[in-house]
């Protein structure tokens, strides 16, 4: 079994980074991802600088990204503005955010459902128009910080209308890191039957320790791209202290042991953690990097108990 790992840190984890990262990291973290064999990147934002400063270097860092074959940087985009700058900026595919309830989606992208929905259409339109692949990502899928449970119908019902602009690809996002594998399964099954032709991604925090779990089970239930960061770097501005996206470490940990292929060297991916968190001034989130990859280097005179 293949699953395409994307690698969101330089987009979704280091959106909430109190301290600017420098434009210089950021393409060390990209190269470094790529060169582990991380193949699809969400490298970029293209939302209003003055909203987020920590990515409104979008276009340096695409400027100075490595291009190589087979090798795909996505950018969110939020509106006509934004697919400009990812058009002139040469991003290879975009992301754009559709928010399963209308208070979040009115905080978060200043518009009601309803009209996320008809900015996607015009977007994914454009997009196609321009050759890019296109994702879109169903936020708050699996609950909501304002209005609390997010039906399993609610969800669906919006997936069938963003199905219908043809996108490459749908995603569906854990954005507060409350999602269970039960639901997860329920809602991948329910959008294979709803959208069979369009390939299946899922986006989790591991805000409640649920991450890993839900990401495990979204592959048995078809997904075929899941979404992570390296260091499991990437805060919730709904939950302070929450941990961040599935480490990508972590993950890759548990894929290579169950003999899922990804293509991506974990040893790899570890070092960069660790840098990572060099950079950051704090340890990462991922428990690879405290533990060890197994089987590792024999501990040559264990002193722990059992
Ligand atoms: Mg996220």
């Amino acid at each position: 079994m293949d699953i395409t790992v994307v690698e969101v840190g330089p987009r979704d984890g280091l959106q909430n980074e109190p301290e600017l990262v420098s434009t210089e990291n950021k393409l060390r973290l990209i190269e470094a991802s790529v060169a582990a064999g991380l193949r699809r990147i969400e490298a970029v934002s293209f939302v209003n600088p003055k909203r987020v400063p920590q990515l409104a270097d979008a276009e340096a860092v695409l400027a100075g990204v490595p291009r190589q074959a087979g090798v795909s940087y996505s950018g969110l985009v939020f509106n006509e503005r934004g697919l400009d700058r990812a058009l002139a900026a040469g991003v290879d595919e975009i992301n754009v955010v559709v928010v399963a309830t209308d208070t979040f989606s009115q905080r978060n992208q200043g518009c009601s459902v309803r009209q996320g929905v008809e900015r996607w259409r015009r977007l994914a339109d454009s997009a196609a128009a321009a050759g890019l692949r296109r994702t879109v990502t169903i936020a708050a899928a699996f609950g909501c910080p304002f209005e609390g449970e997010v039906s399993a119908a609610t969800v669906l019902e919006l997936l069938g209308q963003v199905a219908e602009s043809g996108p490459d690809e749908i995603a569906l996002a854990d954005t507060i890191g409350v999602g269970t594998p039960d639901r997860v399964r329920e809602l991948l099954t329910g959008a294979a039957k709803i959208a069979p032709d369009v390939a299946l991604r899922c986006h989790f925090h591991n805000t409640r320790n649920t991450g890993y779990a839900n990401a495990l089970t979204a592959i048995d239930a078809g997904a075929s791209a899941l979404d992570a960061s390296t260091g499991g770097i990437g805060g919730c501005p709904f939950a302070p202290a929450a941990t961040g996206n599935i480490a990508t470490e972590d993950l890759l940990y548990a894929l290579d042991r169950m003999g899922v292929r990804t293509g991506v060297a974990v040893s790899s991916v570890l070092e960069t953690a660790a840098w990572l968190g060099g950079v950051l001034g704090r340890p990462v989130p991922g428990l690879l990097g405290r533990a060890g990859l197994f089987p590792g280097e024999p501990i040559s005179s264990a002193t722990g108990g059992a």
